[in-house]
């Protein structure tokens, strides 16, 4: 007997939605942000003035071509999408009088940005909010409990706070998972935090004109009796990064990547590679020793760890 292939129009339903497709009336507000324009500045791209790669910027505003998404994070990604609504809808019916929402899945523009923000609420003594949601994964709420909210996450939310000069935020986490619930976590803001977005943006617009140079794996000697041992680490970002591949070569190649012991040896005489397969890579490890040496050599501990 003829079965319904179920994940097959699962998938054909998800991408559908991920397209903005008119027939998900009930998440349509979230659809319309997946048209979002990569070739201006999102308020979320204030996260590459941390710890991101300001190369990825450039590519994302260049339209470069990025990997496949697979199956399973576009899936995770629409869940958050729901969670939001759900978030929403939720807050909206259980707030007591002395608030208002004055705004759901509101658009922004100002300073250089675009954004669109998740809630706005106002009190009865005109205390203005900006609230962000954000779904996680629940191991990352041990996180959320013991340190506070992502500084990333702060980031995006004075982001819109700098725009709309609304008094303060709030960040609202929800377990993707479920076990752990919701938390809300406040975000300050004032004027220095404003001429500090400001800053950051200039330095964004640096990134978005200026293709910064790939990322380099970071070096590891570890000093011996012998001669010293030498290590190569891949940079984390080149690992979970779309462009990895496709539209930039990254910082080392995926074979190279997968190394995790020592690849070179040190004594006074300089550097050789510790296997003939590491050679090619000698060039690469001797400037990286010969210009950081001092700043990222990680020393082996008579404990057996790195300092
Ligand atoms: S592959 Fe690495 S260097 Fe290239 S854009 Fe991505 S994170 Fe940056």
């Amino acid at each position: 007997m003829k079965q319904p292939n179920l994940v097959k129009a699962f998938k054909r339903g998800l991408k559908a939605y991920q397209n903005g497709s008119k027939a998900f009336t009930l998440i349509m507000d979230k659809t319309a942000d997946k048209a979002r324009n990569n070739s201006v500045l999102h308020v979320s791209d204030l996260k590459y003035t941390m710890d991101l790669c300001p190369r990825q910027l450039f590519l994302k505003l260049h339209n470069a071509e990025k990997q496949d998404i697979e199956y399973n994070r576009k899936l995770m990604f629409s869940q958050g999408d729901v969670n939001h609504l759900l978030a929403a809808q939720f807050i909206k019916y259980g707030l007591d009088d002395y608030w208002t929402i004055t705004g759901i899945e509101e658009s922004v523009k100002g300073l250089g940005l675009i954004g669109r923000y998740d809630m706005s609420i106002r009190g009865k003594q005109g205390e203005t909010y900006i609230v962000d949601f954000k779904s996680s994964r629940g191991g990352n709420f041990k996180y959320l409990d013991n340190r506070g909210a992502s500084e990333r996450d702060v980031l995006q939310v004075q982001g819109y706070l700098a725009i709309t000069g609304y008094d303060a935020g709030i960040l609202f986490y929800i377990d993707r998972e479920g076990q752990n619930g919701v938390r809300q976590f406040a975000v300050n803001y004032n004027s220095l935090i404003y001429d500090d977005i400001r800053t950051r943006v200039e330095e964004l617009q640096i990134h978005a004109t200026n293709k910064a140079k790939t990322l380099e794996p970071s070096l590891k000697v570890r000093e011996n009796k012998g001669d010293n041992s030498i290590y190569l680490k891949s940079d984390w970002r080149c690992g979970y990064c779309d462009y990895y591949g496709v539209s930039c070569e990254g910082d080392m190649s995926a074979e190279m990547r997968e190394i995790s012991g020592i690849v070179a040896k040190q004594n006074e005489e300089g550097i050789y590679a510790y296997k003939e397969k590491y050679e090619t890579l000698l060039p690469l490890i001797r400037r990286l020793y010969n210009e950081w040496t001092t700043l990222i050599t990680i020393r082996w501990t008579k404990n057996k760890r790195w300092d």
